[in-house]
């Protein structure tokens, strides 16, 4: 058997993480090296490694990470503005291969983005 990802890890509550929402196809919980004052993780359940190795039948999956995402940044106050990115691959960013969408807020966020 393949070894869990970190965060499936935090899923199964082998590692603590501070949870913001969970329901049956994904988490949500607060970046351990925060890059604004609200930084969260949207994690599906489903370990994807990227969003590049997602396929049609995760459409839906995908479209619910993102309105969670909505939902953390509205319920942390940040309604108005937020900033969601998803790194894809090591060149990327990418240090966890098991698909996240960043969520951050509380601070302007240039564009193009470094
Ligand atoms: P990536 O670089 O793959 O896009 O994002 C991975 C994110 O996971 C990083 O922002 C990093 O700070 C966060 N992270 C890494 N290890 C942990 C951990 O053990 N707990 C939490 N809550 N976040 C983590």
């Amino acid at each position: 058997m393949a070894n869990k990802t970190l965060f499936e890890r935090i899923i199964a509550r082998e590692i603590p993480a501070s949870i913001l929402y969970e329901d049956t196809r994904c988490i949500a919980f607060g970046d351990i090296n925060p890059q604004a004052p609200f930084h969260a993780l949207v994690v599906p359940v489903k370990p994807i490694p990227k969003l590049s190795e997602s396929t049609a039948a995760d459409a839906e999956l995908l479209g619910h990470l993102l309105q969670v995402a909505a939902r953390i940044a509205a319920e942390a106050g940040y309604a108005g503005a937020f900033r969601l990115a998803i790194n894809n691959g090591a060149e990327a960013g990418q240090t966890v291969f098991h698909l996240h969408v960043h969520v951050l807020a509380g601070r302007p966020f240039l564009w193009p983005p470094g």
